[in-house]
């Protein structure tokens, strides 16, 4: 099997790379795990040193690797930059959290003493998507590492530079061999490396299809899983919420790397009093942003990853619009022949509607416009997914009660939702299960043990 890099932007392909054969999985596998056997009697200050290396290497060739993001899936460059640093960001974070966040934890018992203790599990495999190609492996790999463990990755496929540049800052960070490998491989190779008995866990971040196949095979096998899946998350402005604000940080948190990203902001759920105000200022913002070459930093938004993820998007909304949604701003083009697809506001939407049951992964907000609070709570639930949210009022009271209610991982009042290494990530519902980043992500891939001491 070949894995092309291809630059969305202008379809160019990059480079071809030769897949891995199976004979070179297996060995990779019994590689991982051998240094697994040698890295879980490593200090943390020993990890530590390495991690805050791979940081240091990410930080020091930021220009590389931005760049193999931005050319083979179409980030605007400034974004791609930004990513790289959190990258550098998480491993320091862990590089220093670690040691407490996996220190035993002493339990209350009825006789005797009793404690938590937390030992790796082994090597992981991570399956990953191409949206954040290196945030959403490091934010994996920085504390899976830390806690002990070794990793195994399938990147998507059309990221395959992405993939190999990740697996390099390990080595050039001086961590033993075989700590972290990229397999160039198909999904369909998923399966047999999770049956392997020397593959301790999985995590997948991907669509809902991914993670259902993927967690059926983990679950046959009993092996632990973590899903960080698809969103569709609501974006609530009530009528005493700050609308200049709401509105520029709302085309920010739509348009983010072209409105690819699970957390982006894509159901505004707009009270009635300042729909039209917030409707009006969200256009003129939209309007400021520029379209371009991804690798021009004056560049807001550009093309999406590939052409069918246009092309899908494209049938979305058509068939919205065939079930009565309207077009409140944009148009729809005839059809779909590159990897662009224009911003666009949907409104009018009804349940059974794409724009209304599916993700949109792209530059497309949806508006619905509520009488009340509990009308916006209501609407915000009635979807399968729960990954993020973002509420906008003047009054915490009002928040706190409204952010108990709603159904996701996570709520952001006044800010827009975005992932931090010192707070936990992950969704509930359609989004999947489990949670990375904070004191509870480097816990997911450790044994939990119970120690009584009689
Ligand atoms: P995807 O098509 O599900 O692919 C994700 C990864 O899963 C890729 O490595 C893909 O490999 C692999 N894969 C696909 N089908 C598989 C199967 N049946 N068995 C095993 N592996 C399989 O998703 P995507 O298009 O790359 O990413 C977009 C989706 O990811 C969106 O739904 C987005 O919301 C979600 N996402 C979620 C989070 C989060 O933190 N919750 C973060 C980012 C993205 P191939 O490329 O080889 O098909």
């Amino acid at each position: 099997m070949r894995f092309r890099s291809i630059n969305p932007y202008d379809g160019r392909v990059l480079n071809v790379y030769e897949g891995h054969s199976t004979k070179q999985i297996k060995t990779s596998i019994v590689k991982a795990h051998e240094t697994f056997l040698h890295w879980r009697e490593t200090s943390f200050e020993q990890r530590s040193r390495l991690m805050k290396s791979a940081g240091d290497e990410l930080l020091k060739n930021k220009k590389i690797y931005s760049e193999s993001i931005t050319l083979e899936m179409g980030k605007p460059i400034r974004e791609a930059i930004a990513e790289i640093e959190k990258c550098a960001k998480v491993c320091t974070y862990y590089a220093e959290k670690a040691t407490k966040f996996l220190e035993d934890i002493p339990l209350e018992t009825p006789h005797g003493k009793g404690y938590i203790h937390f030992n790796p599990l082994g090597v992981v495999l991570a399956v990953m998507p191409w949206n954040f190609p290196f945030w959403q492996v490091f934010r994996f790999a920085a504390p899976a590492i830390m806690a002990g463990n070794t990793c195994l990755l399938k990147h998507a496929s059309n990221v395959p530079k992405c993939a190999l540049d990740i697996e390099q800052v390990f080595v050039n960070a001086g961590f033993p061999d075989h700590m972290f490998n990229s397999l160039l491989i198909g999904s369909g190779e998923v399966e047999n490396i999770l049956q392997h008995d020397l593959v301790a866990a999985v995590t997948l971040t991907g669509s809902e299809p991914a993670g259902s196949s993927v967690a059926s095979i983990a679950g046959k096998n009993i092996k632990k899983s973590v899903l960080e899946l698809g969103g569709s998350d609501p974006f609530i402005v009530l009528k005493d919420a700050e609308i200049d604000t709401a509105a520029k940080i709302a085309v920010r948190a739509r348009m983010l790397n072209t409105g690819q990203s699970c957390i982006a902001a894509k159901r505004f759920i707009l009270e009635k009093g300042i729909a039209e105000e917030f409707k009006s200022k969200f256009i003129a913002e939209l309007e400021g942003y520029k379209f371009g070459d991804p690798m021009d930093t004056a560049t807001d938004f550009g093309t999406l990853a590939r052409k069918d993820l246009a092309q899908e998007i494209f049938e979305q909304v058509t068939k919205s619009i065939h079930l009565g949604a309207k077009i409140l701003y944009g148009h729809l083009p005839e059809k779909v022949d590159t990897a662009y697809f224009p911003p666009m506001i949907l409104g009018n939407l009804k349940p059974g509607m794409p724009a209304y049951e599916e993700e949109i992964f792209g530059p497309v907000a949806s508006f619905f416009v509520v009488e009340n609070e509990k009308d916006a709570i209501n609407i915000a639930n009635q979807s399968q997914f729960g990954l993020g949210g973002s509420l906008w009022t003047s009054d915490e009271k009002k928040a706190r009660s409204i952010a108990a209610e709603i159904e996701s991982g996570a709520i952001y009042v006044n800010q827009m939702m975005f992932s931090d290494p010192t707070v936990p990530f992950g969704g509930i519902k359609k989004s999947g299960y489990g949670r990375e980043l904070s004191y509870l992500g480097i816990r997911e891939f450790t044994n939990q043990k119970t120690v009584w001491m009689a």
